[in-house]
């Protein structure tokens, strides 16, 4: 297996994968990510409770999709948005924890208002326009959950209606932290999460949360693998790992120790 590793890898570190928007952003650029290892995933153990077809290729930031499954338009907690730019197309892992995350924050909070689910993966993966990533059905966007509980409209495709982060860093009354903190638990608890990307504002909100509540050392785990990046003030974007059964695909390096709450 490690004829076809070569010629991926010698792309992706060439910068070639790169092309496109923000050309001066270098392999440093942790949304776009850098390759773990000169290595293929390994796909050994797990690989057999995990037998699913669809497989993620490459990496988030210069992948492919192939056979891959789609999220329903709705379902417990959950609501697909921006539905009209048919870029719902995933891995059943990545299908699993968001759907898996979205049931459990609703049971919790019933009367709250759904996970709005934005983009994930085209049809065959590769260049998402507006995004870097998204590549290989392994990231999604989310909308923050809102203190006013309301939804948007599905339909609509001009981007996600709130922005939580307001100048200086200020977090907007509308954000749900308590809900957003919970539903970052659930997602990181499934083991199955590489990298969060929220605004830097909102990091710092969770870890101050955490702190509150006398839980950083146990929420360390889920703040360390929250990272701060800028345009992340109106969604978080979700990162899983490497399925097990995709052995074409490429692992990010793991984020730095530590929950970062340093700011
Ligand atoms: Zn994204």
């Amino acid at each position: 297996m490690e004829t076809p590793v070569l010629p991926v890898l010698a792309f992706v570190l060439s910068g070639a994968a790169l092309s496109g928007c923000a050309p001066d952003v270098s392999l440093s650029d942790e949304m776009r990510g850098s390759v773990a290892r000169l290595s293929l995933h390994d796909s050994g153990q797990g690989s057999q409770t995990y037998a699913y077809s669809e497989q993620a290729e490459g990496f988030y930031s210069d992948g492919r999709l192939t056979d891959p499954d789609v999220f329903p338009l709705e379902g417990e907690g959950f609501l697909k948005i921006f539905r009209p730019r048919d870029r719902g197309w995933t891995t059943r892992g990545l299908l699993e924890v968001i759907t898996g995350a979205a049931a459990e924050i609703f049971r919790a909070y019933p009367d709250g208002e759904r996970l709005q689910i934005g983009d994930v993966s085209a049809h065959a993966g590769g260049p998402l326009p507006e995004h870097a990533s998204h590549q290989n059905g392994l990231d999604v966007d989310l909308a923050y959950y809102r203190m006013n509980r309301q939804e948007q409209a599905p339909e609509l495709t001009s981007g996600f209606a709130e922005q939580f982060v307001g100048k200086g860093g200020r977090v907007s009354r509308n954000f749900d932290l308590e809900r957003n903190h919970a539903l970052v638990r659930a997602l990181v608890a499934t083991g199955r999460i590489n990298r969060i990307f929220v605004d830097a504002a909102l990091k710092k909100a969770f870890c101050e949360f955490s702190r509150a509540g006398g839980n950083l050392e146990r929420d360390e785990e889920a703040l360390r693998r929250l990272r701060p990046w800028p345009k992340h003030g109106d969604h978080l974007h979700v990162r899983i790992l490497c399925p097990p059964n995709s052995v074409k695909c490429l692992a990010q390096d793991e984020p730095p120790p530590g929950a970062g709450c340093e700011l």
